[in-house]
C-alpha cells in the first residue's frame, strides 16, 4: 500500500476521500490541493515530495512559521511535565506564565488595569465574548461595525461583519484611499468618515440609539489588506471615548507583530476598551482571549463559559511566540522586511497594469488585481497618514474592476512555482501574503520573484 508520507503516495487518494467525504463549505483545501506531512519554518512538504513556500500561514496564524523549535520544546516540556491537558478554566502554572507574558506585551495603558477572559478556542468565540461583555456593561445592545470587516463565523461575529444584513448592526464607512466610499479618498475620505459616525451618533434623528461598543480591524485583513489611517482610528478613539462607547479592536490577525508593531493599534497610539486576541498568541494551537478594562468587568459569575477555554498546549506555545517575537525584536524586522517587499511590489505594479493597487504594513501585504480595460476609480488627493496607497487612477474593486478570475489564476500560478498564498477582498481579487515574522531575506526574494512570475504567466494565459 502507498503510504501516505512518501514521495508521491497516497496524496492523490487523500485528496479524493477528501472531497467525497468532507463539507462542501470546506475553503483553503479546494484553492490548494496540497496533503502536508511536513513543515519547518516558511516551507511545508506535501505527500508528493513538493515543497512550497508558505505565505498563508494558517491564515496568519504562525508568527514564527511551523514547528518553530522555541515552540516544539515548550509543547515537550508540558507533556513531559505530566501536567493535566484538560483543565477547563482552573488556574495552572502553564496559564499563570502565559497571563503574565501576555500582559507585559499589552499597551501598558491598557495592561495596568486590565482583565482576561480566556474564550473557546478560536477568533469567533473571542468577538462573541467582546459583543457581550460590552454589551452587559453598557446595557445597550446595538453595535457599531464597518465596511469590509471580517469578525468569524459565529452569530455575533457574523452579523458584525460587512457581508451581514443585521439590523443591531450600524455600518459605517471603513476609508480606504483605493476605492474610497465618498470618492475622494486621502486625508478628506478619512474627514468624512469621521464626520458620518459623529453624524450618526449625535443627530437625534438619525435612527441610530448609542450603541453597545464599535467594533473595529486596525488593518481589515480578509477584506483585501486595507490598513485604518491611524488619524481616522485616533479619531474613532476619540469619538468613542467622548460618548462612552467601548472601542473594540479586533487584533485577531494583527497582533503579534505582524503589522510590523507588536499591536496594530500601536501605529496609531490608540488604547482601545477592549482587544481580542488568537490566531499567533497561540503560537500554532487553538487559543482565543479577550483582555479589557478592569471597569467592563461587570457580568456574573459563569456569564460566559465554555468547555476548552484551557487548552494547556496552546497557552505554552503561545507564551514561547509572544517572548520569541518580544525578545528578537520581530515586529521591528516584520516592519522593516514589509517595508522593502511592499517596495518591490510596487515595482512590480509599474510593470503590469493588471495590478490595481499594492498594500499592507509589516508583513500583511496585499495585491489587488484588477481588469485595466475596466473603468478607473477616482484619483485620491493625497494619502493620509499611514496608509498606503496607489493614486494613479487604476481601476478598483469598488468600481468592479477587481479581477477575481486573474486572482486565482495568479493564486494557481504561484501554487505551481512553489509558493502558497491566499485571496481577499470584496471580489477575492486581492493577492494576500502573510509570511512569518521568521522570514529571511532570501525567502523574501524569492516570494517576489515566483509572484511576479506567476502574475506575468497568468496574463499571458489570460490576454495572450
Ligand atoms: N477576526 C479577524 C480579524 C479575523 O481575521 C478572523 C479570522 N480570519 C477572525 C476574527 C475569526 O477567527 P477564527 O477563524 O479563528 O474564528
Amino acid at each position: 500500500m502507498a503510504s501516505a508520507t512518501g514521495p508521491g503516495g497516497g496524496a492523490e487518494g487523500i485528496l479524493r476521500r477528501q472531497s467525497l467525504r468532507e463539507s462542501a463549505a470546506r475553503t483553503y483545501a479546494r484553492a490548494l490541493p496540497i496533503v502536508p506531512v511536513r513543515a519547518r519554518g516558511m516551507t511545508i512538504e506535501g505527500a508528493d515530495g513538493r515543497r512550497y513556500l508558505d505565505c498563508l500561514s494558517g491564515a496568519g496564524t504562525l508568527a514564527l512559521g511551523h514547528n518553530h523549535p522555541v515552540v516544539l520544546e515548550a509543547i515537550r516540556k508540558v507533556i513531559d511535565s505530566g501536567a493535566p491537558l484538560h483543565v477547563l478554566d482552573l488556574a495552572t502554572p502553564v496559564k499563570d506564565a502565559f497571563t503574565t507574558e501576555l500582559f507585559a506585551n499589552l499597551p501598558p495603558a491598557l495592561a495596568a488595569n486590565a482583565r482576561v477572559q480566556f474564550c473557546g478556542p478560536a477568533g469567533t468565540d473571542a468577538v462573541e465574548a467582546a459583543l457581550k461583555l460590552v454589551r452587559t456593561a453598557t446595557g445597550r445592545s446595538g453595535l457599531l461595525a464597518f465596511t469590509g470587516a471580517y469578525h468569524g463565523m459565529t452569530a455575533g461575529a457574523l452579523a458584525a461583519s460587512g457581508g451581514a444584513r443585521d439590523v443591531s448592526v450600524t455600518r459605517l464607512p471603513y476609508p480606504r484611499d483605493h476605492d474610497c466610499p465618498f470618492g475622494v479618498g486621502g486625508p478628506e475620505g478619512v474627514r468624512l468618515s469621521a464626520r458620518w459616525t459623529e453624524s450618526l451618533l449625535d443627530d437625534p434623528k438619525s435612527g441610530v440609539p448609542t450603541p453597545g461598543g464599535m467594533i473595529v480591524e486596525p488593518l481589515q485583513g480578509e477584506g483585501g489588506v486595507i490598513p485604518a489611517p491611524d488619524a481616522w482610528l485616533r479619531r474613532m478613539r476619540e469619538i468613542t471615548a467622548a460618548r462612552g462607547i467601548p472601542l473594540i479592536a479586533d487584533e485577531v490577525q494583527t497582533g503579534v507583530g505582524r503589522t510590523g508593531a507588536f499591536w496594530g493599534v500601536d501605529h496609531a497610539g490608540v488604547v482601545p476598551d477592549v482587544m481580542v486576541l488568537s490566531k499567533a498568541i497561540g503560537g500554532s494551537l487553538p487559543l482565543a482571549v479577550i483582555v479589557y478594562r478592569a471597569e467592563l468587568d461587570v457580568w456574573e459569575p459563569g456569564a460566559h463559559a465554555g468547555t476548552f477555554r484551557g487548552n494547556q498546549l496552546a497557552m505554552a506555545a503561545g507564551t514561547a511566540t509572544l517572548a520569541h517575537v518580544r525578545q528578537n525584536g520581530l515586529a521591528a524586522r516584520a516592519a522593516e522586511v514589509g517595508d522593502r517587499m511592499l517596495a518591490a511590489l510596487r515595482g512590480l505594479a509599474a510593470d503590469h497594469p493588471c495590478i490595481g493597487d499594492v498594500r499592507g504594513r509589516g508583513l500583511m501585504l496585499g495585491v489587488e488585481l484588477v481588469d485595466p480595460a475596466a473603468p478607473t476609480a477616482p484619483a485620491a488627493p493625497g494619502a493620509p497618514e499611514g496608509l498606503d496607497h496607489a493614486s494613479d487612477g487604476r481601476a478598483g474593486s469598488g468600481a468592479g474592476g477587481g479581477a477575481p478570475h486573474l486572482a486565482a489564476a495568479v493564486r494557481q500560478e504561484c501554487l505551481d512555482r512553489g509558493l502558497i498564498v491566499e485571496l481577499g477582498g470584496r471580489h477575492s481579487s486581492v493577492v494576500r501574503l502573510l509570511p512569518p515574522l521568521t522570514i529571511t531575506d532570501e525567502q523574501a526574494a524569492a516570494v517576489l520573484d515566483r509572484l511576479a512570475d506567476a502574475i506575468t504567466a497568468a496574463e499571458r494565459t489570460r490576454h495572450p
